[in-house]
């Protein structure tokens, strides 16, 4: 049987770091991961560009059921930490928009920096192979080491890495089998569901499904929690990212409102009205919105044919529909097509400092495994590079 100082199951984002990280350390240890190639998330993220962190992380841009969890991890290992790793690649990058920083090139880049960041542990005495292509088929502990077995080999550690994603996106070898393994070892698990997701519409709203394509920029809201970015119609309802921010908050049988005219200042009907008694309310909104939305928002508000035959309480009215229009979304398409998954393994159970189970020394969790979920914009990988420091600084 083979030792080594800790073993990472996943050679994804969270583990890689917390690979290079305890490898670094002078520790030795084995990543293993059933897919053929490591970082395979990173590799298609951010459209290939990888959205590798965000300069406005903070921890209540993460949902969690304890919003002080992530709070250690994050301000141990920050978004300049990141940046100066990737800046010491000579890896180019650029924002995009709202904090969002890209690589100019390719997300490969920042997979080989991972993988170079592991190969720097010989210099300290450390090492970390990376062993890919085969199931994981047992994972035990005696009391004081973990025995991993894989294509018929036990490998032993007194050191557990768990950093094998969520559920979102299958088809790429994504599981839950983090989920299993925190059962296993008596942990909780908060209830997963599909998060930055685009939602389905049906019913009556299904006719919004022929404004598929059309954009615009409007502030989503689900509860109390507001994003103001582009929404789009798709042929299976909405997406866009100010929808997917919302859907990490959504709860099924929610309504969702969308503030199409943000801009817009609360009287602007009614000043339209009084400006030009002519105009349809069609061609009124068609002055804020694209054409196709303004046509299907008019048809629905049953407006007269011309803002000058309203009353202006019906203009009123109009104008807060606009304001919040509730949409009702029977579904969302699920892990299919979801970038992350909320919840997973409870942090109740975890040391923020460390990942490390509390009640199972040497265990530990880290990224998309954990129940700590960021919004769209480069701050699901920053909590992935941040959490795998913590334990890789633990192990
Ligand atoms: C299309 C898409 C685009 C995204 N773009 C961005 C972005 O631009 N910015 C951003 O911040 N976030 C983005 N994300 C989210 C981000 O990819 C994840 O939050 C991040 O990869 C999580 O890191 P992780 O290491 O926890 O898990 P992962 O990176 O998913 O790594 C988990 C690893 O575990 C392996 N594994 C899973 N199950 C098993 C098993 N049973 N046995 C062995 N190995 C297993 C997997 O093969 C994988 O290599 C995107 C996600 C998707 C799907």
């Amino acid at each position: 049987m083979q030792h080594y100082d800790a073993i990472i199951l996943g050679a994804g984002a969270a583990g890689l770091m917390a690979a290079a990280t305890a490898g670094q350390r002078g520790r030795r240890v084995l990543v293993v991961d059933h897919a053929d190639a490591p970082g395979k998330k990173i590799l298609i993220s951010g459209g290939g560009r990888c959205n590798f962190t965000n300069i406005g992380t903070a921890p209540d841009r993460f949902l969690s059921a304890n919003p002080h969890f992530a709070k250690s991890a994050l301000g141990r290992y920050t978004p300049a930490d990141f940046l100066e790793l990737v800046e010491a690649h000579g890896i180019a990058w650029h924002e995009k928009t709202l904090g969002q920083l890209f690589c100019d090139g390719s997300a490969r880049q920042i997979v080989a920096m991972l993988l170079d960041e592991c190969d720097k542990a010989v210099r300290s005495g450390g090492s970390v192979d990376i062993a890919l292509g085969q199931s994981i088929e047992s994972v035990t502990h005696d009391g004081t080491q973990f025995h991993v077995t894989r294509g018929g080999k036990t490998f032993a550690t007194p050191r557990l890495i768990v950093a094998t994603g969520g559920p979102s996106i299958p088809k790429m070898g994504a599981t839950g089998y983090a989920y299993d393994l925190a059962r296993q070892f008596g942990l909780k698990v908060v209830e997963p569901r599909p998060a930055l997701v685009p939602l389905t519409l049906g019913g009556e709203e299904t006719l919004f499904r022929s404004l598929s394509g059309v954009a615009s920029e409007v502030v989503a809201r689900a509860g109390k929690t507001r994003f103001r970015e582009a929404a789009l119609f798709t042929h299976r309802g909405l997406s866009g990212p100010a929808i997917l921010q919302v859907s990490s908050y959504w709860r099924h049988g929610e309504a969702i409102g969308i503030d199409f005219l943000p801009d817009c200042d609360g009287d602007w009907l009614l000043a339209a009205k009084r400006a030009a008694p002519r105009t349809s309310p069609r061609r009124a909104l068609a002055q804020h919105l694209p054409d196709r939305l303004a046509e299907t928002l008019a048809e629905r508000l049953a407006l007269p044919a011309e803002l000058g035959a309203a009353t202006d309480k019906a203009l009123a009215a109009a104008q807060g529909r606009l304001a919040d229009w509730p949409f009702h979304p029977n579904g969302s398409e699920g892990y299919a097509k979801a970038e992350v998954t909320v919840g997973g393994v409870s942090t109740a159970g975890l040391s923020s400092r460390t990942m490390e189970a509390k009640a199972v020394p040497g265990l530990h969790f880290v990224g998309e495994a954990v129940d700590v979920t960021g919004w769209l914009g480069g701050y699901n990988f920053q909590w992935a590079w941040a959490s795998g420091r913590a334990a890789g600084e633990a192990v």
